[in-house]
C-alpha cells in the first residue's frame, strides 16, 4: 500500500540514513500513570543510545479513550461523529506530550507530532477512518535533527487543504495501524508493538493457563485471529502489515522477555494445522421466524444494515418449508439496539413472523492455515465441543478457520475444551528454528 519512502527529504544527506530506524509502539496500559511514561522514555533512551532513530506511536492512558466516549454520552445519546472524533483524538495528544516531556527530561531530544502533523491522511471516515497516505516529510526532518519523534496514534487527517481539514480516528485499537503504516511507509528495520502481555498465545492465557505464546505467527493466521476476537492487535494494522511485508514483533513492555514475531511463516506447511483459538464475547444474534422465501428478501433485510455500517458476521439460512424459511445472523453485541430499530419496519416490509434477539452468545474458532486441506479437524472441534456440554448455535467456515456460536456463559469451558482436544500447549519441534530467526537489525533492549 505504501512504498517505503523514496523522495528526497527536505535534506537528502541527512544522517539519519546511517542509522537503523525503529518504529516502537506503546498501549494504553503501557502509558497508564507518569511512572510508567517514565519507564517507558528509559526505554526508548536506552534503544537510542544503542544507535536507532526511534519514531514512538502512543495510545491513550490508560482508560482514557472510553472516559471520554462516556463524557460524550453523557453530555448526548448520538454525539456528532467530528466533534466524537475531535474529543477521542485528545487522548492520544496527552499521552504523546507526555512521552516527549519524560524523554526531554532525560536529556533526550523529542518532539511529539498529532497524526496531522505526522502526515498521516485518511478517507475521512470519522470513527473508522482508513489511512490513505502517510507524507514522511516533517517525520524525517525532525529525526535529521536529532530528535525522537513522538506520534500521537489513532488518529490522522482527512485532507491536508487547511480549509477541509478534518480529525479523524481509525477505529479501536486504531494506534497499532498508525505504527505499521509508519513503518512501512518509513522503510523502518523493525516494527515493535509493545503491550500488557508477552505476545500471542495459542489462547488467552487468562482462560486457558497453559496457552503458549508462539514464537512466530503468519500474517494469515494472525489476521484470522485478530478478526475473530483476539484482541491484541488490531485487524487493519495486520492486513497493512502483510501488505507492506512489516515484520511485526510484539513483545511486553512490563518485562524483558522474548515476544511473538508477525511475519510471512516460512514453515507453514510442516505445522501442526491449528496454531490458536479466539473468542469473542461481544456477539449477538438476530433471528427472523418465518421469512418470505422469496427472490430479493435477503437483499431487503442486509441492504438497510450495511448502509446504517452495520457489519453481519456470519447468516445460516434453513432450507425452507412451505413458503417460508428462518434466518440467523450475528453482528457485534454493541449495534444490537440500532440493528432492531433499522429491521422493525422491514418485518412489515417484508412480512416475516418475528424477530427474536439474543447477546447472551459468543464465538470459539479455531485459526489455522490449511484447516481446509486436513480433512478431521470440524469433526474433532464438534465432538470436544459435545464432550464439554457446549451446545453449537451456529457454524461458519472458512479457509483457514472453523466458528461456532455458542452460549457466552460456555466460552471459557469451549476454549479449554478445544485447547485440550488440539494439543496446542505442545510446542511443535519447528518452532526452535523460528524462534532463532531475528526480527532484523539491534536486539531489543534490555528490560525498562
Ligand atoms: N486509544 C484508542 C483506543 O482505546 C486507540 C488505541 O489504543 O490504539 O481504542
Ligand atoms: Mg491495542
Amino acid at each position: 500500500m505504501f512504498a517505503p519512502s523514496s523522495e528526497p527529504t527536505s535534506e537528502p544527506s541527512a544522517p539519519a540514513a546511517a542509522r537503523p530506524l525503529v518504529v516502537q509502539k506503546f498501549g494504553g496500559s503501557s502509558v497508564g500513570d507518569a511512572d510508567r511514561i517514565r519507564r517507558v522514555a528509559r526505554r526508548i533512551a536506552r534503544e537510542r543510545a544503542a544507535g536507532s532513530d526511534l519514531v514512538v506511536v502512543v495510545s491513550a492512558m490508560g482508560d482514557t479513550t472510553d472516559e471520554l466516549l462516556a463524557l460524550a454520552a453523557a453530555i448526548t445519546d448520538e454525539p456528532d461523529s467530528r466533534e466524537l472524533d475531535m474529543l477521542l483524538a485528545t487522548g492520544e495528544h496527552q499521552s504523546a506530550t507526555l512521552v516527549s516531556m519524560a524523554l526531554q527530561a532525560l536529556g533526550v531530544p523529542a518532539i511529539s507530532l498529532t497524526g496531522a502533523q505526522a502526515g498521516i491522511t485518511t478517507d475521512g471516515r470519522h470513527g473508522r477512518a482508513r489511512i490513505a497516505n502517510v507524507d514522511p516529510r516533517r517525520v524525517h526532518q525532525e529525526l535529521a535533527n536529532g530528535r525522537v519523534v513522538i506520534v500521537a496514534g489513532f488518529q490522522g487527517v482527512s485532507q491536508t487543504d487547511p480549509e477541509r481539514a478534518e480529525t479523524t480516528t481509525l477505529g479501536r485499537g486504531g494506534s497499532d495501524t498508525t505504527a505499521v503504516a509508519l513503518a512501512a511507509r518509513l522503510g523502518a528495520n523493525r516494527c515493535q508493538v509493545f503491550t500488557d502481555v508477552r505476545g500471542i498465545y495459542t489462547a488467552d492465557p487468562r482462560i486457558v493457563p497453559d496457552a503458549r505464546q508462539l514464537p512466530l505467527i503468519g500474517y494469515e493466521e494472525m489476521l484470522e485471529l485478530a478478526h475473530q476476537g483476539a484482541q491484541v492487535m488490531q485487524v487493519r494494522a495486520v492486513e497493512l502489515g502483510w501488505v507492506n511485508e512489516v515484520v511485526i514483533e510484539v513483545l511486553s513492555s512490563f518485562e524483558d522477555a522474548p515476544g511473538t514475531l508477525i511475519k510471512e511463516d516460512p514453515f507453514v506447511e510442516q505445522r501442526n494445522k491449528v496454531r490458536g483459538l479466539a473468542h469473542d464475547r461481544n456477539v449477538a444474534k438476530i433471528t427472523l421466524v418465518a421469512v418470505p422465501d422469496r427472490p430479493g428478501v435477503a437483499h431487503q433485510i442486509f441492504a438497510p444494515l450495511a448502509d446504517a455500517g452495520i457489519n453481519v458476521d456470519m447468516i445460516v439460512q434453513n432450507v425452507g418449508h412451505g413458503g417460508s424459511t428462518d434466518m440467523s445472523f450475528t453482528i457485534a453485541s454493541f449495534e444490537l439496539a440500532r440493528a432492531k430499530r433499522i429491521l422493525e419496519p422491514i418485518i412489515r416490509e417484508v412480512g416475516f413472523r418475528e424477530m427474536t434477539a439474543d447477546s447472551a452468545v459468543a464465538k470459539v474458532s479455531i485459526v489455522g492455515a490449511g484447516i481446509h486441506n486436513a480433512p478431521g479437524y470440524a469433526a474433532r472441534m464438534f465432538g470436544a465441543l459435545a464432550d464439554a456440554q457446549v451446545n453449537i448455535e451456529m457454524i461458519s467456515t472458512s479457509e483457514v478457520r472453523i466458528t461456532c456460536i455458542i452460549a457466552e456463559d460456555q466460552v471459557e469451558t469451549a476454549v479449554r475444551a478445544l485447547h485440550a482436544a488440539f494439543a496446542l500447549e505442545r510446542p511443535e519441534v519447528i518452532e526452535a528454528d523460528a524462534a532463532a530467526q531475528p526480527a532484523g537489525g539491534a536486539p531489543t533492549s534490555g528490560a525498562a
